[in-house]
């Protein structure tokens, strides 16, 4: 004889940040939009979001030392209420839940950790409230919420195309060394997108294609993809950033094979040869910086790790 499951009353989801090997971006879009041609990889500084039985819907971040915690709006605001309420209407359920996230991915740093966490909320409120959804209703849940956050459900590696929103996953065999230096105060994307407006007014209506970089991930070769390492937004970031060019040169002096701004920034990523160079470029910039984070990719998008 079997019985149906009980639902759960706590659900843990764990989430990725993500890394453009390739960003291309065209002119703005009628609506507003950037036409993108982009490879996402998923990468290993991950935030969890737990979402436990309650009677009323309250929101909760836990930040460690080196995020600034009002960096990270909690009053109605979190990316997280919108994915709660958006999964809740499409089902017609009623919003209760006690959500907590605990946040590793660097804040306004480029790296997507509020589209992250968004995805991440829509799959442990989703089994929280046995609710089931199909992956395609949760793809286009997250494409609603922005443009980064079917990636996050996704992970892994995969081509972005559209304003981002459509992934389509592609072969990448190897795992790649990243090291991570996040910036004391964040970025803000639409500003970089602006800036990228004024100082590329000649940009074509659809980005090229990002064959090379993708060519380049099945050699497995650390150099050759550290060659094709693109990112159209990194001349605006270090337009705003100036200070950010003096880094990503201190990285490659410091053994990296490359160093680049990740999206809009201003998180800077460095690519190593392997897990030992890149310990090695770590200890260097921890010199000067004082947060350094050694990461590879690519990893699982978000999925349960604790299901109670
Ligand atoms: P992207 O790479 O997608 O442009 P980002 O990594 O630069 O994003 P996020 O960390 O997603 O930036 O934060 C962007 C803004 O979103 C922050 O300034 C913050 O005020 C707001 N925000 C809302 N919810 C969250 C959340 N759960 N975590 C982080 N920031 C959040």
């Amino acid at each position: 004889m079997t019985s149906a499951a009980l639902p759960p009353s706590s659900v843990t989801v764990r989430v990725p940040a993500k890394v453009n090997l390739e960003l291309l971006v065209g002119a703005p879009r009628e609506d507003g939009f950037h036409p993108l041609v982009t490879v996402y990889q998923a990468v290993g500084l991950c935030d969890d979001v737990t979402a436990s039985r309650s009677p009323g819907w309250t929101l909760g971040v836990t930040v460690p030392d080196w995020i600034d915690p009002d960096a990270v709006p909690v009053t109605g605001d979190n990316i997280v209420d919108r994915a709660a309420r958006l999964l809740a209407e499409h089902h017609g359920a009623e919003l209760h839940a006690a959500v907590s996230v605990t946040k590793s991915i660097p804040v306004a740093g480029g790296m997507a950790g509020g589209s992250a966490d968004a995805a991440a909320a829509l799959v442990a409120l989703d089994r929280l409230w046995d609710l089931d959804t199909s992956d395609d209703d949760l793809l286009r849940l997250a494409a609603e919420l922005g443009s980064v956050v079917p990636f996050a459900l996704v992970g892994g590696t995969a081509l972005g195309t559209g304003r981002g929103e459509l992934v389509e996953p592609v072969r990448d065999p190897a795992t790649w060394w990243w090291v991570v230096v996040p910036s004391d105060a964040g970025l803000s994307t639409p500003a970089v997108y602006r800036r990228f407006d004024e100082l590329t007014p000649d940009a074509p209506a659809e980005p090229e294609e990002a064959r090379a970089l993708l060519l380049a991930l099945a050699t497995r070769d650390p150099v050759i993809l550290a060659g094709a390492l693109h990112n159209d937004l990194e001349p605006a970031a270090l337009d705003l950033r100036p200070d950010l060019a003096d880094l990503l040169e201190l990285g490659e002096q410091s053994g990296a094979l490359r160093g680049l701004v990740s999206g809009s920034g201003p998180t800077c990523l460095f690519l190593a040869e392997d897990a030992d160079a890149a310990r090695e470029v770590a200890g260097r910039l921890s010199e000067e910086h004082d947060v350094v984070l050694v990461t590879n990719g690519p990893v699982a998008g978000a999925h349960v790790v604790t299901y109670a």
